[in-house]
């Protein structure tokens, strides 16, 4: 069975290993000249290797460490050094409450110091007020709100979910982006007592292993260390090779139970005209771009995947001589509330934060901001020396870091993050519907389970599943 893979991400590459390693032959697609997509490997002042796309995963799910094993990574996986983070709201730096569940507090004197007095006051209201309705999905921002207030949701979910979605809490889907809290939202009236219901089910402390791992060089190194192991179990990986077309061969004798013929064979080609067959394809690539490639195969599916929206934003790398700062910051960075209408919307003291990247260059501290958002990117017009001067700016007044850097590295990821509103999982329902409709193809990716990286390794093997599974048209594959 040949099974070609479109799309060189994270994703595409988790799907290509377990598919080589179950004895498929594999060729894998890559439009550019990397692999890797929103994993990507730098360096900065000379030769510090540093991440510039995605720099963690989460480790409580076991996707992201289990595929760095496997692709021979043990050594290098570590949690971070400095897992301390701050949110800096109303121009004062403020240790990350400890307790909440993506910002919800179950306990409103976890945020004593971040929000005000009325504030706090507010969230003690949520045990006496009448049931929210959620119906079948609701944005966080809007229910956290109604229950807890909308201080809540300006000083801590949003800035929370901004650093995972890059979007907007009024329009994130709580179903999609945090289910647990859904689910306890649904299960009872009092959002507070919900969420102690799930810390109290959550593992003690001591039996926790690390949230979040890294890898040390960077997670860059991850995508070129899969590859890798998908070449040394027979698979072909070409970059440089952007598919523009594919087509399914109707067989005169397979028609799905819909009365609609199936594809037995596969024909892709690429932008230099080269038609490759195929027995199957999983389909690796962000929505627009699989939007256009299943426009003629899947119609019903391509109309939603031209319906998912995406953030941008751009990732600012400094690099600093020790030497040069009056002090060095504390901590791993901070959050921003983008309430506060300042540009920058976090910062990740790199330095601090992995251990690695200190000891490459001892007298070196390197960090990096984020800037843009859903909704906020016309900022993003702005030239690289503007995004470098707008950090600084922000970052001298939160940390008084006055210092000039002696490198910086602008990285902007246009279309870099799916956004998840209120129902996306319905969403995503009806294009895994559409799909299974036909035989051999498979879709994996951040616009669908998750944006985080386990969560796209999982969707990858998931559509490895899924094209191995027997072609019969038209049959729910999972
Ligand atoms: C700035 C940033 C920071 C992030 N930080 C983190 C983090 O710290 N931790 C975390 O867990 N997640 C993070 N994420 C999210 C996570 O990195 C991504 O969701 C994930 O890497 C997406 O992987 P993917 O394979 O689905 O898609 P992509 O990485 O987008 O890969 C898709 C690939 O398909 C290729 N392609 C597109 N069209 C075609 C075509 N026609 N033919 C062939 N190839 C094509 C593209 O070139 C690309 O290489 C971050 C995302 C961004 C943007």
């Amino acid at each position: 069975m040949h099974v070609i893979v479109i799309g060189g991400g994270i994703s595409g590459l988790a799907a290509a290993l377990r598919l080589s390693s179950s004895g498929a032959s594999v060729t894998v697609l890559e439009a550019s000249a990397r692999l890797g997509g929103k994993l990507l490997p730098g360096d900065i002042a000379g030769s510090a290797a540093v991440d510039l796309g995605a720099e963690s995963m989460l480790a409580r799910r076991p996707e992201g460490v289990d595929l760095a094993r496997e692709a021979g990574l043990a050594d290098a996986l570590g949690p971070p050094t400095s897992a301390s983070a701050a949110i800096w709201s109303r121009g004062e730096m403020c240790p990350m409450p400890k307790g909440h569940v993506m910002g919800v507090p179950g306990d409103p004197e976890a945020l004593r110091g971040l929000l005000s007095e009325e504030g706090i006051t507010r969230i003690g209201e949520d045990a006496s007020l009448p049931p929210t309705d959620i119906g079948e999905d609701v944005a966080i921002g809007e229910y956290v709100a109604k229950r807890l207030g909308p201080e809540v949701v300006d000083r801590l979910v949003e800035p929370l979910l901004g650093g995972v979605y890059a979007g907007d809490a009024y329009r994130i889907s709580m179903r999609a982006a945090v289910p647990q809290l859904y689910e306890a939202a649904r299960a009872g009236t009092s959002l507070l007592a919900g969420v102690r219901g799930l810390q109290e089910r959550a593992p003690a402390p001591a039996a926790a292993s690390p949230v979040f791992m890294g890898i040390e060089g960077g997670i860059g190194r991850l995508p070129g260390a899969v590859a890798d192991a998908c070449r040394a179990a027979g698979a072909v990986i070409r970059t440089g090779t952007p598919v523009r077309t594919v087509r399914g061969h109707v067989s005169a004798d397979e028609s799905s139970p819909h009365g609609r013929a199936a594809p037995a064979r596969w024909t892709v080609v690429t932008d230099g005209g080269e038609a490759l067959e195929a027995d199957a394809l999983v389909v690796a690539v962000p929505a627009p771009q699989a939007a256009r490639l299943l426009a003629d195969q899947a119609p019903a599916a391509a109309r939603e995947l031209r319906a998912v929206e995406y953030a941008s934003m751009a990732l600012v790398t400094m690099a600093f001589r020790r030497a040069d700062l009056d002090h060095v910051p504390g901590g791993s960075g901070f959050l921003v509330p983008p309430v506060d209408g300042r540009t920058i919307k976090a910062s990740t003291f790199s330095s601090n934060k992995w251990g690695w990247v200190a000891a490459q260059d001892p007298e070196l501290f390197v960090l990096r901001t984020s800037v843009g958002r859903y909704g906020e990117e016309a900022v993003l017009e702005r030239e690289d020396s503007e995004l470098v001067e707008l950090s600084l700016r922000d970052l001298a007044a939160a940390t008084g870091l006055s210092a000039s850097p002696v490198d910086r590295v602008v990285t902007r990821w246009s279309g870099g993050l799916p956004q998840y509103p209120v129902g996306h999982r319905a969403r995503v329902a009806r294009i895994r519907q559409a799909v299974e409709k036909v035989p051999g193809l498979a879709l994996c990716g951040a616009a669908y389970d998750g944006v985080g990286i386990p969560a796209c390794i999982a969707s990858g093997e998931r559509a490895a599943r899924e094209t191995q599974a027997p072609a019969t048209a038209g049959s729910a594959r999972e």
